[in-house]
C-alpha cells in the first residue's frame, strides 16, 4: 500500500514537470492532485479533524473553530502562504501543503495576523 502511494506521488511529480517544461500555454491543463480522504496534521504533527475531497479540505479554524476551506495549488485559496485562507470570524490565516514524507497526509500551516 505504501509503495503504491509513493509511486502515485512520483507519477504526479513527473506529469507536473512535463507540463511545466512544455511552457505556459500548457498550464491550463495542469492536473489537480486529489487529496480525497487524506489525513491532516498541523505544524506540530497533531491530527486535525477535516473533510478532504478532490483538491480541497474543510477544517475548523485552529483559533476559533469557525469553518474554513483550503484548496491545494499555488493559485488557489489556502494553497500557499502568499494566498492563505483567512478565517471569516477571527481572520486567522491558514494554508495547506502535501506532506511529502508521510503518505496521504496534508499539513496545515497557520499564522496570526495582527
Ligand atoms: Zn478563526
Amino acid at each position: 500500500m505504501m509503495a503504491l502511494e509513493v509511486i502515485q506521488s512520483q507519477a504526479f511529480i513527473e506529469v507536473w514537470s512535463a507540463i511545466r517544461n512544455a511552457g505556459r500555454d500548457a498550464l491550463d491543463c495542469v492536473p489537480v492532485m486529489t487529496i480525497t480522504d487524506f489525513s491532516c496534521v498541523d505544524e506540530r504533527d497533531r491530527p486535525v479533524p477535516r473533510d478532504a475531497i478532490d483538491s480541497s479540505v474543510a477544517f475548523s479554524c485552529p483559533r476559533c473553530a469557525h469553518p474554513m476551506l483550503a484548496t491545494l495549488g499555488t493559485d488557489q485559496h489556502g494553497g500557499t502562504p502568499e494566498r492563505p485562507a483567512r478565517c471569516r470570524k477571527c481572520r486567522f490565516e491558514c494554508w495547506i501543503e502535501v506532506d511529502r514524507l508521510t503518505p496521504q497526509t496534508i499539513r496545515l500551516f497557520a499564522r496570526s495576523i495582527s
